[in-house]
């Protein structure tokens, strides 16, 4: 089993188009639906905005839009980068580790990590109750990172797929696959 590593991450979403790209192609696996045009059109990306317009009639979607996503201003790539420390560490992020390494304000980091981990709740969860011994305790917000430290398997690592870390990237910004 391949562990998905940061270098992976790194090299599957260099920049934010990236990210954006991997959202729109997972959102919408079938093609854009233009609402004006009534038909999935081909669309193109628009620069300096998180949106792609319709070839044809020029209506702009956004494949953030009802994730959370939509409203923040920091990077994708930040966004990305948190969900994969929290998937790898099985949640034992701190807003303190993501302020340091994403340079964020502490207040951002804060929300993104709460964000995160309420989104990946039960994944992360899952992952632990996959491991056996010690998956039942794990608690929401301190994240069981005292309870992990003591467990006979020594500090959280777990291994990540590439399947298990796009698939929780699909749960945390809301995209059905
Ligand atoms: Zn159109």
């Amino acid at each position: 089993m391949n562990n998905y590593t940061v270098q992976d991450l790194w090299r599957e979403f260099p920049n934010d188009d990236a990210c954006l790209e991997w959202v729109k192609e997972h959102r919408w696996p079938e093609g854009i639906y233009c609402v004006k045009c009534q038909r999935v059109t081909r669309h193109h990306r628009v620069k300096g905005r998180r949106s792609y317009e319709c070839d044809y009639c020029r209506n702009h979607v956004y494949p953030t839009s009802g994730t959370i996503l939509q409203k923040s201003t920091t990077p994708l790539t930040a966004w990305f980068g948190i969900v994969h420390r929290m998937a790898s560490t099985e949640g034992a992020t701190s807003a303190r580790q993501v302020q340091r390494e994403i340079g964020v304000t502490y207040k951002t980091a804060w929300r993104m990590c709460k964000l995160i981990r309420h989104a990946l709740g039960e994944h992360i969860r899952g992952v632990q109750a996959g491991r056996g011994a010690g998956g039942t305790d794990v608690k929401r917000g301190s994240a069981g990172k005292g309870a992990l430290a003591g467990s006979p398997q020594g500090p959280a690592r777990t291994r990540l797929t590439t399947v298990q870390f796009h698939r929780m990237l699909a749960k945390v910004f809301s995209i059905n696959v």
